[in-house]
C-alpha cells in the first residue's frame, strides 16, 4: 500500500502534488492543456481513498463515460478494485442513475424511459396535430429547442406562460402556442414515464431543490467529496445542481474543479465562462492551484499554442511551458483540392508509420465538421489503413446517406429489396403497417421482388395511391438516369424525394448536419463524374451505375471489431481531453475553420480559436495542419482562403518547406476590427476564369499546349497516348507537386489557354 502511494505521488510535480494532497475544502485548478489537470483529479481520488474516504462517497463528473472508465482504471492501479465503487461518469449518466432510485418522488417510475431526440420530436408532432396547429408553422425541431431552452433555464410551462419576454418573442415569430405545447409535452412525457435529455438535468435539480430534508440531505451526507473535470464546459443548470450536492451547513465544502477557460468550446450549448468566475465568489475560502508545466507536447507545439491564444482578449492570463525537446516543427500542407488533401494526409500517415514508427492508434485526424470525414475515409481505405470514427457514424453508415444511396440503388436495380425497405416509407408517404405487410407477403408468396409486388398487391385506395406515387417516382429516376450523368441523376433524386425539405423543416443543428451530409454525398458524386484521372484498366462510365460500383466497396467495408490499432477520426469537439503522438488538423480554411457562421461575430471567432487551440494542443510530437485551395461544398467548387489561425502561428514553429507562408500573409486582406469581409479574393488567379469556364472539345487538345483544368489549374500537355475515344493526355500542372497526371480526354474539361 505504502509503496504504491509513493509511486504515484512521485509522478507529480510539486504543485500537482499539493493539489492532490489538499483533501479538504474547495479547490480549483485552472490551467492550460496538458498540464496534468486530469491527472491531478484522478490521483486526488486515489489519494482520498488511500486516506480513508470510502470510494462510494466520492462523486466525480467527467466529460465522457470513456474518460471516466479510463480514470477508474488508473485509480484501480493504485487502490485496487475499490476504485470501481467511485460514482464517476458524465452528468447525464450519474443523474440518470440517481433518478432511477428517486424518480418516484417526482412521479416517474423507477425504470423510466429516456427519450432521444427523435422520440421527442415525434411526440411534439403528435401534440401539434392534436392541437390542430400547422406543423409547417410549428416545426417540431424548433419547438423542441424552445422547450429545451426553457428547461435549461429552469422555466416551467407555467412560468413560460407568465414570462413576457418569451411570450412576446413567440408571438413575434408567429408561434404563440409554444407554451401550451410545452405544457402538454411535459404531461405526455410524465404520463409515458419518460425523460428526455434535458429532463435528466432538470429533474435532478427539482429532486434536490424540492426535497431539501429527505433527498438533498441524504445526498449531501452520502457524497463527502465532489470533483468535476472540464469545468469550463458546464452550463449554469449543471453548476446549480453541483451546488445542491454540497452540504449547505458546511462552511468550506469539499469540491474540486479543474478546467481551462481557454478550452471552453460549448457556449452554443449554454456553457458559460461565468461559472469559473462565480466559483471564486461562491467559495471564498477557495484554494487555487496553477499548473504551468506542460507534459504533453514538444516546444514547437507549445510555442504555437501560446501565441495563437493571445489573440483572444477575454481569458485568464496563463502561459504554459515545457521541458520537452524542441521536437519537430509543425508541418503545413497546402493542396489544390480537398481530395488531394485526403490523399496527402493518408500518405503522410504511412510515412509517419515508416519513418518514425508511429502506430495507427497514436494518430488522429481532427476536423471541424463531421461531414469532412468522407474524403479521409476513402483514402485511408485505399491504403488499407484501419480507422475508427468517433462521435458519429462513418460517413456511408449514416442513415440519411444510406437512404439516398438506397434510392440510387433502387433506380439501378429495382430488385434490390433492402434498398426498397429503406425508402418505401421515407420520406413518409402515409403507408401503414398493414399495407406494407401485404406487399411483403405478396412478394413472399409470388417469389417476386418487393418493388414488383407493389403492382400485384391488393391495397386500400389510399395505400394504392401512395404506392403508385412511389413507383412513379422511381420510374422517373430510371428515366432521368437514361439521359444523365451520375451527378445529375443523384441531384434529381435528392430533389424529387423531398428529403432535404424534411430536414429543413426540422430546423435543428442535427438536421442541418444531415443536410450537410447529403450535400457532401452529392459532392462525392460530382467529383466522381468530373474525375477524369486515368489510373488503370478501362475508364469507368461516369453514370450512376459506375458510381454505385465505385462506392459499393466502401459501403460493404466491415470494420473489424477486434482491430485495436486504428487511426482515429473525430471532430475537434470530441477530442477534448485526449492526446495523440501525431495530430492532423485538416480543412483549415476560412468559412470552414473558423466556420462560416462565426465569421461576423467576434465572440464566436474567439470560440473557434479556442477550438483550434484545443485541436493543436492534443499533439504530443507531430502536428500537421492542412488546407485546400478549393473544396466541394454545396455542389460546387468553393475557393476559400487559408484559415486566419494558420497565420497566427509564428513562422519559426513551421517547417521550412511549408508552403510559402510569406506569400500567404501578403495575400491576406487587412482584418478590420477582427472581422473580415466575406467576399475575399480567391487564392488562385485562375479561379476568376473558372466562373465562365467553357471547356474546349477534347479533339482540339494537342501536345505542348497550355491548358486550364477547372480543379488543377493551369498546366502543359506533355504527351498524348491512344486514339479517338481513348485518348489520354499527360499533363504537368503548374500547381501540383509529384508526377504528371494522366487524364482521359473524353471526360476531361480542359480549356486551351492562348
Ligand atoms: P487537457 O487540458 O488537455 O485536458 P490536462 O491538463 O488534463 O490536459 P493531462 O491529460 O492530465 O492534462 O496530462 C497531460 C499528459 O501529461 C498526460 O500524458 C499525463 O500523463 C502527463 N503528465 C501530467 N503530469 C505529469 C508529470 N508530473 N510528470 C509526467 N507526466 C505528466
Ligand atoms: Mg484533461
Amino acid at each position: 500500500m505504502v509503496r504504491k502511494k509513493i509511486d504515484y505521488l512521485a509522478s507529480l510535480n510539486e504543485v500537482q502534488r499539493a493539489a492532490v494532497e489538499s483533501m479538504e475544502g474547495a479547490v480549483m485548478v485552472i490551467a492550460g492543456p496538458g498540464s496534468g489537470k486530469t491527472r491531478v483529479l484522478t490521483y486526488r481520488i486515489a489519494y482520498l481513498i488511500e486516506n480513508g474516504i470510502e470510494p462510494w462517497r466520492i462523486l466525480a463528473l467527467t466529460f465522457t463515460n470513456k474518460a471516466a472508465s479510463e480514470m477508474k482504471e488508473r485509480i484501480e492501479q493504485v487502490v485496487g478494485p475499490g476504485a470501481r465503487k467511485v460514482w464517476m461518469g458524465t452528468f447525464h449518466s450519474i443523474f440518470a442513475r440517481i433518478l432511477r432510485v428517486e424518480g418516484h418522488r417526482l412521479g416517474y417510475p423507477n425504470d423510466f424511459t429516456i427519450y432521444d431526440t427523435d422520440d421527442s420530436k415525434n411526440l411534439i408532432k403528435d401534440i401539434i396535430n392534436s392541437m390542430q396547429l400547422d406543423p409547417k408553422v410549428y416545426k417540431p425541431g424548433v419547438v423542441l429547442s424552445r422547450i429545451s431552452m426553457a428547461k435549461s433555464n429552469l422555466i416551467t410551462p407555467k412560468r413560460y406562460a407568465n414570462n413576457d419576454d418569451l411570450m412576446v418573442y413567440d408571438r413575434m415569430n408567429r408561434v404563440p402556442m409554444i407554451f401550451q405545447i410545452y405544457e402538454k409535452y411535459t404531461e405526455r412525457c410524465l404520463r409515458a414515464g419518460a425523460m428526455d435529455f434535458d429532463d435528466l438535468l432538470l429533474q435532478m435539480f427539482r429532486l434536490l431543490y424540492q426535497n431539501p430534508d429527505n433527498v438533498r440531505e441524504k445526498y449531501n451526507l452520502a457524497f463527502s467529496h465532489i470533483l468535476v473535470d472540464e469545468f469550463q464546459d458546464t452550463n449554469s443548470l449543471q453548476y446549480e445542481i453541483i451546488k445542491l450536492f454540497l452540504d449547505p451547513n458546511r462552511e468550506n465544502p469539499n469540491i474540486c474543479i479543474v478546467g481551462d477557460d481557454a478550452q471552453s468550446i460549448y457556449s452554443f450549448r449554454g456553457a458559460t465562462i461565468d461559472n469559473i468566475l462565480n466559483f471564486e465568489k461562491d467559495f471564498p475560502q477557495l484554494q487555487v492551484f496553477k499548473l504551468e508545466q506542460n507534459y504533453r507536447s514538444t516546444k514547437h507545439i507549445i510555442g504555437a499554442a501560446n501565441k495563437v491564444i493571445t489573440n483572444n482578449d477575454r481569458q485568464i492570463q496563463k502561459k504554459i511551458w515545457t521541458e520537452e525537446l524542441e521536437g519537430h516543427k509543425i508541418k503545413l500542407i497546402k493542396t489544390v483540392t480537398d481530395t488531394e488533401e485526403g490523399k496527402r494526409i493518408a500518405d503522410l500517415i504511412v510515412e509517419y508509420k515508416n519513418r518514425f514508427h508511429v502506430k495507427n492508434s497514436d494518430m488522429a485526424i481532427l476536423y471541424r465538421t463531421n461531414a469532412q470525414s468522407r474524403i479521409f475515409e476513402e483514402h485511408l481505405r485505399r491504403l488499407n489503413l484501419p480507422y475508427k470514427i468517433y462521435g458519429g457514424l462513418s460517413f456511408y453508415q449514416r442513415k440519411e446517406v444510406k437512404d439516398v444511396v438506397a434510392y440510387m440503388r433502387l433506380t439501378i436495380n429495382p430488385l434490390d429489396d433492402e434498398a426498397f425497405k429503406r425508402v418505401i416509407n421515407f420520406p413518409k408517404r402515409g403507408l401503414g403497417g398493414v399495407a406494407l405487410n401485404s406487399i411483403f407477403m405478396k412478394a413472399e408468396q409470388a417469389n417476386i421482388s418487393l418493388y414488383h409486388a407493389c403492382f400485384e398487391t391488393e391495397l386500400s385506395p389510399k395505400a394504392k395511391n401512395a404506392v403508385n406515387e412511389f413507383i412513379r417516382l422511381i420510374e422517373s429516376f430510371m428515366q432521368k438516369n437514361q439521359e444523365s450523368n451520375a451527378y445529375e441523376t443523384a441531384s434529381y433524386i435528392v430533389k424529387k424525394t423531398g428529403i432535404m425539405e424534411v430536414f429543413k423543416a426540422e430546423n435543428t443543428l442535427e438536421a442541418f448536419g444531415r443536410m450537410e451530409n447529403i450535400n457532401s454525398l452529392l459532392d462525392g458524386v460530382q467529383e466522381f463524374v468530373e474525375n477524369d484521372e486515368f489510373t488503370e484498366g478501362e475508364p469507368v462510365e461516369r453514370n450512376l451505375s459506375g458510381y454505385l460500383q465505385n462506392i459499393a466497396l466502401l459501403t460493404d467495408f466491415d470494420q473489424k471489431e477486434e482491430e485495436t490499432d486504428f487511426v482515429t477520426l473525430m471532430s475537434v469537439h470530441s477530442a477534448k481531453g485526449l492526446e495523440f503522438d501525431c495530430i492532423f488538423v485538416v480543412g483549415l480554411e476560412e468559412n470552414l475553420f473558423p466556420s462560416y457562421m462565426s465569421l461576423s461575430i467576434p465572440e464566436q471567432i474567439d470560440e473557434e480559436r479556442r477550438l483550434f487551440y484545443v485541436a493543436i494542443t492534443r499533439a504530443k510530437r507531430f502536428l500537421v495542419l492542412s488546407y485546400a485551395n478549393s473544396r466541394y461544398q454545396y455542389g460546387e467548387i468553393r475557393m476559400n482562403d487559408p484559415s486566419r489561425f494558420i497565420e497566427e502561428i509564428p513562422i519559426e514553429h513551421l517547417e521550412d518547406n511549408s508552403p510559402i507562408k510569406q506569400k500567404l500573409i501578403l495575400d491576406k486582406p487587412k482584418i478590420l476590427g477582427g472581422i473580415k469581409p466575406l467576399d475575399k479574393k480567391p487564392v488562385n488567379d485562375y479561379s476568376k476564369e473558372a466562373q465562365n469556364f467553357i471547356p474546349d472539345h477534347p479533339d482540339k487538345i494537342e501536345e505542348n499546349m497550355r491548358i486550364l483544368h477547372l480543379k488543377f489549374g493551369p498546366g502543359t500537355i506533355t504527351g498524348i497516348e491512344g486514339y479517338k475515344e481513348n485518348r489520354i493526355a499527360r499533363i504537368d500542372f503548374d500547381n501540383l507537386e509529384g508526377p504528371e497526371k494522366r487524364i482521359v480526354l473524353k471526360y476531361a474539361k480542359l480549356k486551351i489557354l492562348q
